[in-house]
């Protein structure tokens, strides 16, 4: 069974003017099509074309880099389509809002943090929200790491991810990440969200 690359659950310019459609479409189409199909080429002739996204997160350090790279990619680009939403923005909302609440003291200092982690993040990767043994953590991982991977420094479900990737702000932010950061705020689905951190 190969994995199927889902169609993007809004129109391409359904986030404008936080994220615009022709990043939209070329991230959507390209890149997450590429990682799809290079994560089927990958697994194609082994015993992982049975295997689950996740089970082979689970042991991608037994691998070579480019299942790791691909598989990650496959499994974020999907969590960040659908942690963001034309209706999103505004405040967290019921278990995950107490929890981030509870956590961090405010939302805006969990906005800090994660802000944080999304800013300075060297180069390509990813900023998370984590739950992990029933707590929140905020961490950031390099290229299509993520902490599903069996080798990540923080372990953990993430339940909210960022990609701060050049491709996915550099044509209508160019090289202002802190503004693409800063508008991803007005986008979360935090019903999403919420519905994450109860099943993980
Ligand atoms: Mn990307």
């Amino acid at each position: 069974m190969a994995f199927e690359l889902a169609p993007l659950p809004y129109a391409f310019d359904a986030l404008e003017p936080h994220m615009d459609a022709r990043t939209m479409e070329i991230h959507h189409d390209k890149h997450h099509a590429g990682y799809t199909n290079n994560l089927n080429a990958a697994i194609e002739g082994t015993a992982l074309v049975s295997a689950g996204i996740e089970d082979i997160l689970a042991q991608v350090s037994k691998h070579p880099a480019g299942l790791r790279n691909n598989a990650g990619g496959y499994w974020n680009h999907h969590l960040f389509w659908n942690v963001m939403s034309p209706k999103g923005g505004g405040e967290p909302v019921g278990e995950v809002g107490d929890a981030i609440k509870k956590t961090w003291g405010s939302f805006d200092a969990f906005k800090e943090e994660f802000s944080a982690a999304a800013k300075t993040r060297f180069g390509s990767g990813w900023a998370w929200l984590v739950k992990q043994d029933g707590n929140l953590v905020v961490t950031s991982s390099p290229n299509q790491d993520n902490p599903l991977m069996d080798d990540a420094p923080v372990k953990g479900t993430p339940i909210l991810g960022l990609d701060v990737w050049e491709h996915a702000y550099y044509l209508h932010y160019q090289n202002r990440r802190p503004d693409y950061v800063a508008a991803f705020w007005n986008v979360i689905n935090w019903d999403y969200v919420n519905e994450l951190y109860k099943n993980a």
